[in-house]
């Protein structure tokens, strides 16, 4: 039995040009400014000599979560690195009070390792089901900076993403409570691509009241929408309102992006809170918990959407039927996707990256079949831990 005897975990700080305050306290497109994000590579090894490793692409910003990680991987040393399933269970107890967040990257890791040991992809290992994913395009929140200034610019932006060869089209639109200009972006965007493009619109729970939740809602209907998504300041927390909401909209609901883990999403299910479920590597423990959750979803004979990209998120589509569109996110028309410049194979979540299929391709090497960029990790590290 290989056992886990060695985890670094390399931190590292990159910039990206365009990003900066957005007029209401959160980060934006704000041309001229330069804002540095954070996030970490992990690698575990173990006494085989396989490394697996993992560069959480949106989870790694957060602070909080990283902070999560780093107390586990102690504990790691020594343990088998090919029992997945004892180490899920083992940890989402340990951090049960913090919905063990602080694993998923771990898991990842651990699943890369895996793929490394056996040569194969993870894809493959999950089970293997398709190769291209159908994606959309999912845009960064709102701005008053000339970028998604307003309803216009959306509809434009959406045209431009058609051309490219996206099917889906989503936006995430001005955090700011106010419901009207939401609707009116929902109106702009389907005059432009409506019939072209399964549209989506992610208030980010923004909306203060059902009575306002409703009007989106019945905008979405009007405009023949694909999904509505997290629309209340509820955060994606209350199936209750959720299942009014249901009954009242016609256009299909996606909710529990915010809800952790496999047992804490069963009962939007089963309140019939929601039509579509929502998974996440980077949250929601890992692969591991995600293909737990995607059968959850088939067994109820729902689709579950994975959220936001990544090497990790393809590989879990790869080998899931149910579900309908790779997120790639967050895209804007005047700058580049906010995600670590990480990788030296080409492997990419930018704008362009779509095929003229409407497609993403899932890696094909062992494990994540990514290569890391070395000499920017070298240029951009800030810190680094060594376990033994
Ligand atoms: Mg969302």
């Amino acid at each position: 039995m290989a056992r886990i005897d060695r985890i670094d975990i390399i931190h590292f700080e990159f910039d990206v040009a365009g990003l900066g305050p957005n007029g209401d306290g959160m980060l934006g497109y704000n041309p001229g400014s330069q804002t540095a994000l954070q996030s970490f590579v992990l690698r575990i090894q173990d006494t085989d000599g396989t490394v697996g490793e993992y560069c959480p692409m949106h989870s790694g910003k957060h602070p909080a979560v990283t902070n999560q990680t780093l107390p586990l991987l102690k504990s790691l040393i020594g343990r088998d690195s090919l029992a997945r399933e004892e180490l899920y269970q083992d940890y989402k107890r340990r951090h049960r009070h913090l919905a063990g967040v602080g694993y998923s990257a771990i898991d990842i890791c651990l699943w890369d390792l895996f793929g490394k040991k056996t040569g194969l992809p993870i894809a493959t290992l999950l089970g293997g089901y398709r190769w291209r994913l159908p994606a959309y395009a999912s845009t960064i929140s709102g701005d008053e900076n000339g970028g998604l200034y307003a309803p216009e610019a959306y509809a434009d932006f959406a045209q431009h993403c058609r051309e490219l060869g996206y099917k889906g089209f989503k936006m995430h639109c001005w955090a700011d409570g106010d419901p009207q200009p939401e609707i009116d972006t929902i109106a702009a965007v389907a005059r432009a691509v409506g019939g072209k493009m399964a549209l989506m619109t992610d208030p980010a729970s923004h909306i203060a009241t059902y009575a306002d939740a409703l009007r989106i809602g019945h905008a979405c209907d009007d405009h023949g929408y694909y999904w509505l998504e997290d629309p209340l300041a509820d955060c994606g927390h209350a199936p209750h309102v959720h299942r009014l909401l249901k009954e009242r909209v016609r256009t299909p609901l996606l909710l529990t992006e915010h809800v952790r883990g496999l047992e804490a999403k069963t009962p939007w299910i089963t309140d019939m809170a929601t039509d579509f479920l929502r998974a996440d590597p980077e949250y929601d423990l890992g692969i591991t918990g995600v293909m737990k959750t995607a059968a959850l979803a088939e067994a109820f004979g729902m689709d579950v959407e994975l959220h936001s990209s990544g090497p990790a998120h393809r590989h879990c589509m790869a080998a899931i039927r149910n579900s309908n569109f790779y997120e790639l996110a967050l895209v804007h028309p005047k700058m580049a996707n906010p995600l670590p410049p990480i990788f030296a194979c080409g492997y990419s979540d930018a704008l362009e990256a779509i095929g003229p299929d409407g497609c993403v391709e899932v890696p094909r090497g062992p494990g994540l079949g990514v290569t890391l960029d070395e000499g920017f990790l070298a240029h951009a590290e800030t810190g680094r831990q060594t376990l033994t």
